[in-house]
């Protein structure tokens, strides 16, 4: 059975004409002679009606704050909703389809709710539908557990279900639809002059992913990676084939890929820097702070320790608990809110000199204040003001003259 999984995403399944740019893509596999796995989002983002945040919304002002099993029954519903007005849609076209949920199809997770791990999937039932069906569609982010509980997989987690799906299946692709046309060297949305990369291996599209190209979540490509099951990023309303993340590169794109020091620009923002200095006991700040950072389930970034204190960053909604706890050691933090953490990506920096000098000049010559900076071999950090965050994106693009890149 020649198999392939195609994932739409939220933005793409928000209006009846994305939903009908799907179903052609869907058409088209079947035309080719796949049976298609179809892995759905829920319908839109936050103000439309059945997108996850607004169903969450229902009892998000509630003074009882329901147990996690019930918040993952509501925000399952989303992706179910979506699974069915698309069967609607590819039985509209021609096409025998039938809806699987996460029960149905054998998603098999553990049971830690709301950010479950997908453990097995039992594919019975899938082949099943498949051998009577064009398509089968599957509701994404959504599991259960050995105990019948219906769980979903945390943020991007439809990404998650389409790349273990894949694995499972044995796919020749799992194709990532979205409203870009593939990954790009920087946000599409903050840089007008991205362009698509053509090709990428899985550990560039992974870092990318990691620091904050949302286009694909890294859980989705670490699932494939070791199945080597080709992942394509492609746009749901264009015919093109977006990007191809592959460890089989064409001896053609060799070059393009080795010789690029820096594959792309990403951000994450609303952070918030914390210092907190101590000179005559740096020991003991060193570990209490960060102890109690663990015990609070606050994940940080950017540390940086010295004889003289330490400091790190947070995210935003996590600030005031992480502020508490510091002040409860009897610290005084200094936070500086509304930051925003830079990076330039890429596997061919590794060991070229003058790297960080260039993104150093490029941001200083726009007037950009650089508020910490860290490096590995493969991406450079920048933390800076969020109100500069678009502009330092811009000019790192420009710097490297990612506008000019050729596929
Ligand atoms: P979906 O609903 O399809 O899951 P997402 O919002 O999760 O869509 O991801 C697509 C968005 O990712 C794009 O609209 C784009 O603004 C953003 N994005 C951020 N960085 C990149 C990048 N490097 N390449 C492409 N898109 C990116
Ligand atoms: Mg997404």
């Amino acid at each position: 059975m020649k198999v392939i999984i195609q994932k739409f995403g939220g933005t793409s399944l928000k209006d009846d004409v994305g939903r009908k740019q799907a179903t052609k893509h869907i058409a088209n596999a079947v035309s080719e002679e796949y049976k298609v796995v179809v892995v759905v989002s829920a319908m839109g983002r936050k103000g439309d009606p059945y997108a996850t945040d607004s169903l969450l919304s229902l009892i998000s002002s509630r003074s009882i704050a329901l147990p996690k099993r019930e918040i993952d029954l509501l925000m399952a519903c989303g992706e179910v909703i979506s699974a069915v007005v698309m069967s609607s849609l590819v039985k509209e076209h021609g096409l025998s389809t039938t809806v699987l949920t996460g029960v149905h199809a054998g998603i098999l997770t553990n049971n830690d709710f709301g950010n479950a791990r997908i453990s097995e999937i039992k594919t019975e039932r899938i082949v099943s539908a498949l051998n009577d069906n064009d398509v089968v569609i599957i509701p994404g982010f959504q599991g259960v557990t050995s105990n019948h509980e219906t769980t979903t997989l945390g943020r991007g987690g439809s990404d998650t279900s389409a790349a273990a799906l894949g694995v499972a299946l044995d796919a020749q692709f799992i194709d990532i639809f979205t409203d870009v046309e593939g990954v790009m060297t920087a946000d599409p949305a903050i840089v007008n002059n991205a362009r698509p990369l053509k090709t990428i291996t899985y550990t560039e599209v992974c870092n990318l992913a990691y620091q904050g190209a949302k286009v694909i979540h890294p859980r989705a490509v670490e699932i494939a990676m070791p199945a080597r099951v080709p992942i394509r990023i492609r746009s749901t309303f264009s015919p093109s084939n977006g990007t191809i993340v592959t460890d089989k590169i064409e001896e053609r794109d060799k070059r393009n890929i080795t010789d690029r020091i820096v594959t792309g620009i990403t951000y994450v923002g609303n952070i918030s820097q914390i210092k907190i200095s101590e000179k005559k006991n740096s020991h003991r700040l060193q570990s209490e702070v960060f102890k109690a950072m663990a015990e609070q389930e606050i994940s940080v970034d950017f540390i940086n320790i010295s004889p003289n204190g330490v400091s790190y960053t947070v995210s935003e909604s996590v600030t005031e608990k992480a502020i508490t706890a510091i002040k409860q050691l009897g610290y005084e933090p200094v936070v500086e809110a509304e930051c925003a953490k830079v990076s330039a990506v890429g596997a061919g920096m590794t060991g070229v000199p003058g790297v960080t000098a260039k993104i150093v000049s490029a941001l200083t010559n726009e007037g950009i204040q650089i508020m910490q900076s860290a490096d590995s071999h493969t991406t450079i950090w920048v933390l800076v003001k969020q109100q500069d965050l678009n502009k330092a994106v811009n000019a790192l693009h420009e710097t490297f003259q990612l506008n000019r890149i050729s596929n």
